[in-house]
């Protein structure tokens, strides 16, 4: 008998900040993409940067998305086959994923500084979510060159970005065809030792055997880079859905920090998860009106056709909508 292997997806937050609507809109729907087909859901803590990771934000983050009514299978709070499920934990993976890169010629160590790329006269704007092109500086430097330079400091580790264009599917935002090298190279393992969010999603992803990628619109230029690092890694890449990001009504995106629309601070207010769940299933185009419901009750309505292209804007009717239970009838 053919062997049934469940989709698997995730959810991946960075504990940085509170987890707020827009979070809550990801989390919501890459569950929902996972459960209408009967698979597997994974939540991994992205605390790689300890200096930007707090523990009780990972805390908080499991307990919001256990308060929306999600659950999931594997995960830091009840393990699973593939653990570690906080990447904080999984450096030596990350080590060993370097030195295949490593092998096959695909790494080398760059000196610069942010002002020395900043300064280099040639670096016009890159990929947005990477910030200046990187202009390779480095990549040709001598072995005696960088003999003398690595008494002085420590470097970096850059991918050499081959000049292709790579093209996929999103499921949401359709044919994507983009050329990587426009950022340039960029960076996998930083000076102080931090291995950049580029390589451990991909390596995470694949060990884990993520079938399916949904994560936020700002992620959709990261992907292409890692379609090179799946690629030079010998892995099997997942299909991506990149979803919309949530804006406030001037049409600026939610940050992390934006305290008004934290779960916490919602609860705080009274809310119930149901409003809010039946909030995002609306703005997400998953249901006609705002309507009270648990993410079960929305397995069947999960179409992918339905969800927006654009940023969903937080209109002042909208934001009522979700934080004046008394003034409308939800
Ligand atoms: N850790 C990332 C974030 O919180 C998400 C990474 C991903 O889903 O690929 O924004």
């Amino acid at each position: 008998m053919p062997q049934h292997n469940p989709i698997r997806g995730r959810f991946a937050p960075t504990p940085s900040g509170k987890m707020h609507i827009g979070n809550a809109m990801t989390a919501l729907l890459g569950w929902l993409q996972i459960r209408s087909e009967q698979g597997e859901f994974i939540l991994r803590i992205e605390d790689i940067d300890q200096q930007r990771s707090r523990p009780e934000l990972a805390q908080g983050i499991v307990h919001d998305l256990k308060w929306l009514g999600l659950d999931w299978d594997e995960g830091p709070d009840r393990g699973g086959p593939h653990s570690p499920y906080n990447q904080a934990e999984r450096h030596a993976l990350y080590k060993e994923a370097l030195s295949k890169l490593n092998a096959a010629d695909l790494l080398y160590p760059c000196y610069c500084s942010r002002a020395d790329i900043t300064a280099a006269a040639s670096a016009p704007h890159g990929i947005a979510s990477e910030g200046r092109r990187y202009p390779g500086t480095c990549r040709y430097l001598a072995q005696a060159e960088i003999k003398h330079r690595e008494r002085i400091k420590k470097p970096s580790l850059r991918f050499k970005v081959p000049d292709e264009t790579i093209t996929f599917t999103d499921g949401i935002a359709g044919e994507q065809s983009h050329r990587p090298a426009e950022g340039g190279d960029f960076v996998v393992r930083r000076a102080d030792g931090i291995i950049s969010y580029q390589l451990a999603v991909v390596v995470d992803d694949a060990l884990m055997g993520i079938t399916h990628v949904l994560r936020g619109m700002d992620l959709l230029d990261s992907t292409p880079r890692q379609l090179l690092l799946y690629q030079a890694l010998g892995y099997h890449p997942p299909q991506f859905v990149h979803t919309p990001l949530i804006a406030d009504a001037e049409g600026k995106r939610l940050a992390k920090r934006s305290r008004g629309l934290s779960l916490s601070f919602l609860r705080g207010q009274g809310i119930i998860p149901e409003r809010i769940v039946g909030w995002i299933a609306w703005a997400a185009g998953l249901i006609d009106r705002p309507e009270l419901v648990t993410p079960s009750d929305l397995v069947p309505h999960y179409h992918i056709a339905s969800i927006p292209r654009t940023v969903i804007r937080l209109t002042e009717e909208a934001r009522q909508l979700l934080l004046e239970p008394d003034n409308n009838p939800l």
